[in-house]
């Protein structure tokens, strides 16, 4: 390498690193907007979240970057990381001068207007007030999908922000075999007797929870050095660099799973970040610069696999609860003196069809995703009006779930996604779960003893095979290339649909389908 282009490489990296310290402060503003600041605050942080997103867009944009991102390209002698950051750099400047910047402001205002609008409707149960904000945000988000730009269908345009490479006509016939193989399974399920429940809301008091979270959370490998837990209204996870990696729980004490589950699928996006390898710290491979947020994983999908790793497959099997069983009677041992392992298994596994996305269980969560996608992407192609949506979705409900809507708050407006103008991001959560089996898959393929390691409660086997084959890897590879790098093929529902299967079919007694 030449002095002139390692000069240029240089640059990029001191840009880069730049950029990467702007979205790492955004997200400080951000976790303590919903962790730490007192209500008043709300619209000075708006403020400076607005100031400092639109300093970190002109960095992005500055020529200099583009230029020394094409030079970095240029040079046969780059290093392949520094070669796949560079290009990714230059793919989001692309994308984002395709958006006239009154597209970019016009978005930002409504969005924060419509999640008041949306969480006013909500509360008062009243879809027609939130209407005409939802159809500005559809016309908008129409019109990003259109600058963006995309071959078949407009929704594949916004897909591609959250999940690179992913189109419809890859994602639809994928939910079309998770459609036929979960309907019969839930049918089946429902024909057997409901598991014994009782004792999940019994009074657990918040600071037991919290103990006990805690140490789940560690046994996992979470680095207390490098994190910590706090409480949220709702659970999340951010992280400012691989070294400061932050969780957060909802305790409800009349409601024990929520924390401790919750606690676990935050811990499984927390190990990604945590796993990130050194190097790419304040570097590209460690930012979404289409989106201006710091993060280490791949993709939503891909980290959501991680979340939902550690959560269902990890957390929710036999071998989880056989083992750290004992301890939570110790920790609760009035409130559990009565219920068995076996029964405290069912029970957190219990398959039922609910009105609420994020309270659903494992099988039906894909329905609830589903008909949100289908739905949204009628509304982006026009299929759809705003106006006929709640009906639109009640159907769906009753065909897929058997259920009756009573009302808005529990059926259409239960989301923030659509008023944060988020089109295109409930597909990541099925695709976190299919991808989530396939990386367990070739986890157990690779680790002969990884059965017998989760028995007796030894995380770390599992957690440093997906430490070397995805985490370390940060943003490097998209989700497709760390699928066939680590699985040896590209998304691949058989084992996802071969789990639940075995799962369920063990649990309610099924007959071997
Ligand atoms: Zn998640």
């Amino acid at each position: 390498m030449n002095e002139q282009l390692n000069d240029q490489t240089n640059e990029f990296q001191r840009r880069s690193a730049e950029l990467n310290d702007l979205l790492c402060i955004l997200n400080v503003l951000a976790w303590d907007a919903r962790t730490q600041m007192p209500g008043g605050g709300g619209e000075a942080r708006a403020q400076q979240v607005a100031t400092l997103s639109a300093v970190a867009r002109e960095r992005l944009l500055d020529p200099a970057f583009g230029a020394a991102a094409d030079e970095v390209v240029g040079d046969g002698e780059a290093s392949e990381t520094g070669v796949r950051a560079a290009q990714q750099a230059l793919t989001a400047i692309d994308a984002m001068r395709r958006v006239p910047a009154a597209l970019t402001r016009d978005l930002a205002l409504l969005r924060s207007e419509a999640q008041d609008a949306w969480a006013l409707a909500k509360a008062g149960n009243d879809f027609a007030s939130f209407a005409p904000t939802l159809e500005r945000m559809v016309a908008l988000t129409r019109q990003l999908a259109g600058v963006l730009g995309h071959e078949n269908h407009p929704y594949d345009a916004l897909l591609n922000t959250y999940e690179p490479g992913l189109t419809t006509a890859t994602l639809l016939p994928l939910f079309t075999r998770l459609r036929e193989h979960h309907l019969p399974l839930l049918r089946a399920i429902q024909a057997q007797p409901e598991p014994r429940s009782d004792f999940l809301t019994r009074h657990y008091p918040a600071q037991e929870q919290k103990a006990f979270s805690l140490a789940a959370a560690r046994r996992f490998g979470y680095d207390l050095e490098r994190g910590r837990l706090d409480q949220s209204a709702h659970p999340f996870e951010i992280s400012f660099t691989r070294q400061d990696v932050r969780i957060t729980t909802r305790f409800q004490e009349d409601f024990l799973p929520g924390a401790l589950f919750g606690t676990l699928h935050e811990t499984g996006h927390a190990l990604y970040e945590q796993g990130v390898a050194p190097e790419l710290s304040r570097t590209v491979l460690t930012s979404d610069l289409l989106g201006l947020y710091a993060v280490g994983g791949a993709s939503y999908g891909a980290h959501e696999s991680q979340s939902r790793l550690w959560e269902n497959r990890v957390g929710r099997s036999a071998a989880y609860w056989n083992r750290h069983y004992p301890e939570l009677v110790r920790t609760f041992p009035e409130q559990l003196a009565d219920v068995s392992v076996g029964e405290f298994l069912r029970a957190v596994n219990w398959v039922r069809p609910s009105l609420i996305r994020v309270e659903a269980d494992e099988l039906t969560y894909d329905l609830h995703i589903m008909l949100r996608v289908d739905l949204e992407m009628q509304l982006i192609s026009g299929e759809l009006s705003v106006q006929d949506l709640p009906e639109a979705w009640n159907a769906r409900v009753r065909s897929d779930l058997g259920l009756d809507v009573p009302d808005d708050a529990n059926g259409v407006l239960q989301d923030i996604h659509w008023s944060a103008g988020m089109f295109g991001s409930f597909p990541t959560y099925t695709i976190g779960n299919v991808m989530a089996s396939q990386f367990y898959e070739a986890a157990g393929a690779a680790l002969p003893e990884l059965e017998a390691q989760l028995e007796r409660g030894d995380y770390a086997p599992l957690r440093g095979w997906l430490q070397h084959h995805i985490y370390r890897h940060g943003r490097t590879y998209t989700p497709h290339e760390l699928l066939v790098r680590t699985t040896g093929e590209g998304l691949n529902p058989q084992p996802y649909l071969d789990y639940l299967t075995r799962k369920y079919s063990g649990l309610y007694g099924l007959e071997a389908t």
